[in-house]
């Protein structure tokens, strides 16, 4: 698989492979190291050892692709216990302390979005403006699926509290990316 990085802002990329689809993993990677987001499903091969890699939520097209040797692999707590289908827990997964986090010009803050799933978290970086939205928030108006043990209500709450973060460009789990003002 030839992996494609396409650079989207300042440290920070796309990943994809050449001649298949998976969910959106994006790198941050600077002197300091390298930060995952999402690793795709069991058949992605990411070429590289993350110092940490971020879920947005448990479904295994997400997850699939974390490596058992990986060191840091954080998930909502809520998803630990989400019986949701299609869920599948990465055995080196742990607890996500949902704490900012500085990490050079990047500062990530977390954001519990259930809906889609229960423990569902989008990710804003306050240093570039971007936001990962997982499967919560999609480009052209879309949302995240609920009928896969989700809660619209809880959707729609999350959507209004993502509506509320200064983002600039959003950065989904699948699809494309879209900025915030056109
Ligand atoms: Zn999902």
């Amino acid at each position: 698989m030839n992996l494609l990085l396409k650079k989207i802002a300042h440290e920070t990329y796309l990943l994809s492979f050449e001649g298949r689809l998976c969910s959106n993993i994006y790198l941050i990677e600077n002197e300091l190291g390298k930060i995952l987001i999402d690793a795709g499903d069991e058949k992605t091969e990411v070429p590289l050892e993350p110092d940490l890699c971020i879920l947005t939520h448990g479904h295994f097209d997400h997850t699939g692709g974390v490596r058992p040797g990986w060191k840091n692999v954080l998930l909502h707590e809520k998803e630990f216990s989400f019986s949701g289908p299609y869920v599948r827990i990465p055995k080196n997964a742990k607890p996500n302390p949902m704490k900012p986090l500085k990490f050079g010009a990047h500062l990530l803050e977390f954001y519990h979005t259930p809906g889609h799933t229960e423990g569902s978290i989008c990710i804003y970086d306050k240093g570039t403006g971007l936001l990962f939205s997982g499967d919560t928030k999609f480009a052209e108006g879309m949302v995240g699926r609920t009928d896969l043990g989700g809660n619209e209500k809880a959707l729609l709450e999350s959507l209004a509290l993502i509506e509320k973060i200064p983002y600039r460009l959003l950065c989904p789990g699948h699809g494309k990316l879209e900025w915030k003002d056109g």
